[in-house]
Order: C-alpha cells, then sequence, then structure tokens
C-alpha cells in the first residue's frame, strides 16, 4: 500500500490522498476502510469530467487501479477471449482476436472519444461507469464480467454482463466490487432457439479488415452461416463526441438469408444499455427482407427506454436507435452481398 500525499506527510484540505494498491485485494481493502470517501480510479478519463463539470465531488481518497499488475493484457484463448479490465480502449480497437470474435466491442473502442483518450481510457472504466458506448457491444456478445467483489461469497465471480446491468438498473450494484476483466465467448452463442446441436463444427475464417461479418459455422445439413455484427453510434457531431444513441446488433444468417442467434442492444448518453428482446423475437427465424426494415425500427424505438436532456429527447434517441439499427442491418447485407 502506497500512499502518495501531495504535500510531505500531511494532505492540504481538500487535497485527495492517492492510493497505489499492488493488488485487487489490497484495492478492495482500502475501498472497505475509506467506503464512500474514496473512489477506484483507472484512466480517470471519465472522472476527470466528472469532477470539472462538477457531477461528481473530488474524493477525499483515489484507489489507483492501475498500479495492480496482470489486468491490462487480451488473451485469445480455445472458447473465450478474455480483456483485462485496464486495457485501454487503443488495445482493444486494435486486437485481432476482438476484430474477430468480438467485433461489436471493437467497432465500439474505435468510436469512443478521440485517440488521445482511447490511450487513457480503459474498457474497466467504460463498463463499471454503467453508460460507456461499449456497454450494448457486451450484451450482443454475450460477455461476462469477472469481479473481485468485497459483498459477495466467493470473492472472485464471474456474472453475466446482462445480469450486471439489471442490478444497476435496480440500484443494487455492489459499491465493493473491482472489475477484473470481461470474458467474451467464442462462437455460436447459446440460444434456445438454436437450427443446429451444439456439436456443429466452428470454422474460423481470415480476418477481414473491413467486414463487420467475421466467422462462419456449418449445420448439420451442411448449410453454411455467417456471422453478422454491427456497432453504431450517433453523436452530436461527426466524430470525438459522446454519444446520443449506440446501438449494436449480432446474428447469424444462412445463404438462403435466415437469422438466428439474434441479438440486439440499444444504449448511449448517460442511459443505461438494454438489450431489445422483442426486436430478437422479430427476428429469430425470420428470411431477411429488406421491406420490413421499417417495422424493425418501429418495434426498436418502442420497446428502447431512453430519456430527455438539454441535447435530446427521449422520442428523438429512441426514434434514431430503431433507425441505425435497421441502416445498420441493410448495411451490412448489403456489404455481404457485394463480398465486403
Ligand atoms: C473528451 C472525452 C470524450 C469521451 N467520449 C466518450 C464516448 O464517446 N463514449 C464513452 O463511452 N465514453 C466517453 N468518454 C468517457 C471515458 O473516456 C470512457 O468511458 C472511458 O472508457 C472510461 O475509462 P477510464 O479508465 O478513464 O475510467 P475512469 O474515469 O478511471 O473510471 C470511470 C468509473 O469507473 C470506475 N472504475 C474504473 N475502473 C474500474 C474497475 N476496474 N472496477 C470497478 N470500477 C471501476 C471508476 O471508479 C469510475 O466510477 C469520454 C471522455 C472524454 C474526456
Amino acid at each position: 500500500m502506497n500512499p502518495h500525499l501531495s504535500n510531505n506527510d500531511m494532505p492540504p484540505i481538500d487535497q485527495p490522498v492517492v492510493w497505489e494498491p499492488a493488488d485487487a485485494e489490497e484495492a478492495l481493502a482500502l475501498k472497505r476502510e475509506h467506503g464512500a470517501n474514496a473512489v477506484w480510479v483507472a484512466g480517470g478519463t471519465l472522472l476527470r469530467t466528472q469532477w470539472e463539470g462538477g457531477i461528481a465531488a473530488i474524493p477525499a481518497h483515489m484507489i489507483r487501479l492501475d498500479t495492480i499488475e496482470g489486468m491490462r493484457s487480451i488473451i485469445d484463448e480455445t472458447d473465450y477471449v478474455q480483456v483485462g479490465s485496464l486495457a485501454t480502449l487503443k488495445q482493444c480497437g486494435q486486437h485481432a482476436a476482438l476484430q474477430q470474435y468480438a467485433n461489436a466491442l471493437y467497432m465500439a473502442c474505435r468510436h469512443i472519444a478521440a485517440p488521445a483518450v482511447r490511450n487513457l481510457a480503459t474498457i474497466g472504466g467504460n463498463v463499471a461507469s454503467a453508460v460507456g458506448d461499449a456497454l450494448p457491444a457486451l450484451l450482443v456478445h454475450d460477455a461476462s464480467l469477472l469481479w473481485i467483489d468485497g459483498e459477495h461469497t466467493p470473492l472472485h465471480h464471474e456474472q453475466a454482463a446482462v445480469d450486471w446491468m439489471e442490478q444497476v438498473r435496480i440500484g443494487r450494484r455492489s459499491l465493493h466490487a473491482v472489475l477484473l476483466g470481461i470474458r467474451f465467448p467464442k462462437g455460436p452463442v447459446i440460444s434456445g432457439h438454436l437450427p443446429v446441436q451444439s456439436s456443429v463444427a466452428v470454422e474460423s475464417t481470415p480476418v477481414d479488415l473491413s467486414a463487420n461479418a467475421v466467422s462462419f459455422w456449418i449445420d448439420e445439413h451442411g448449410e453454411r452461416w455467417r456471422e453478422l455484427c454491427f456497432f453504431r453510434k450517433l453523436g452530436r457531431r461527426e466524430a470525438f463526441t459522446p454519444s446520443l444513441v449506440t446501438v449494436a446488433m449480432r446474428c447469424w444468417i444462412s445463404e438462403s438469408g435466415e437469422l438466428t442467434r439474434v441479438r440486439v442492444a440499444a444504449g448511449g448518453g448517460s442511459g443505461l444499455a438494454m438489450r431489445l428482446l422483442q426486436c430478437e423475437l422479430m427476428l429469430e427465424g425470420r428470411m431477411y427482407d429488406a421491406t420490413w426494415l421499417p417495422e424493425l425500427a418501429r418495434v426498436a424505438a418502442q420497446e428502447f427506454s431512453s430519456y430527455s436532456d438539454p441535447f435530446a429527447e427521449a422520442p428523438y434517441r429512441q426514434q434514431s436507435a430503431g433507425n441505425l439499427l435497421a441502416a445498420g442491418l441493410w448495411e451490412s447485407i448489403r456489404d455481404m452481398e457485394e463480398g465486403r
């Protein structure tokens, strides 16, 4: 434990004490000791804007997480890709395994903030803030979160991102949990409506730098299914701007145009990301046809619960989410048809 005091031995009033834990257990102990007077700091990019904007008070104790070893790497395992919570957005937006197996996250990380911010900002801070633009991507990839949590037995546990979002929504997230990493399962997602058995072979394709779809599998009838995955963000400017709305979608499409294992999510701004289950139900097992895209936009707009602020009214965000989804699906399929 290595506290950095701002001046000699005693901190002047209003100057926070900065702690440098060597491991996550020590970070938990510091939080337990200082409670609501302490915050975890990863890249500090979001916290700084909150402090500078007067949205949050500068805390008496800052607990650095970037002094903890072993939370920066992105590991490509057989069944999943694991991203350490201290991996920067830049790292995530450049990693080949994420491009292939968690393409919506890869794309999200390339569209959050500006390059200078992405050098510092971590994926853990984006997720743990509960309002980061990466969250819809986590939801469509069925990602799970790896926690060390002082309020949980056992201390270390893995939790589906969708379940954690629900805890946040109902105000029951643990305030004594450090996010250690995020796991993205590879291959087809588990669904109640599988047209194939779990023994189906998954084939990897060479990574295509431009295309959204990144892998195929062949079902027991020999039909080839291709992954379709996209992320879209709407901001107040073209680039380097906080989002008004973000959407992500992932599914598999057969050569005959049937969609399956559909995941749809929306979020953005300071709203909470959510899965759009009615959209998923509408698309599951359906043959793609551009004529029903306006219906998809309508269902998504109805289902997405958003909020109003001085920048945009809730109905605008809802309608935008629907339009982004319909347009994203249309563009992705057009790109596939054109071999991009
Ligand atoms: C100019 C600018 C533009 C931005 N644009 C965007 C944007 O387009 N989209 C977007 O989503 N964000 C944007 N941000 C916000 C921010 O940069 C990102 O959300 C970033 O990923 C946050 O990561 P961080 O490491 O800096 O988090 P921090 O600021 O260090 O922390 C954020 C929150 O998460 C908590 N936290 C951090 N790490 C952990 C952990 N491992 N376990 C538990 N809690 C943790 C902190 O206590 C804090 O509450 C922008 C910021 C700036 C300054």
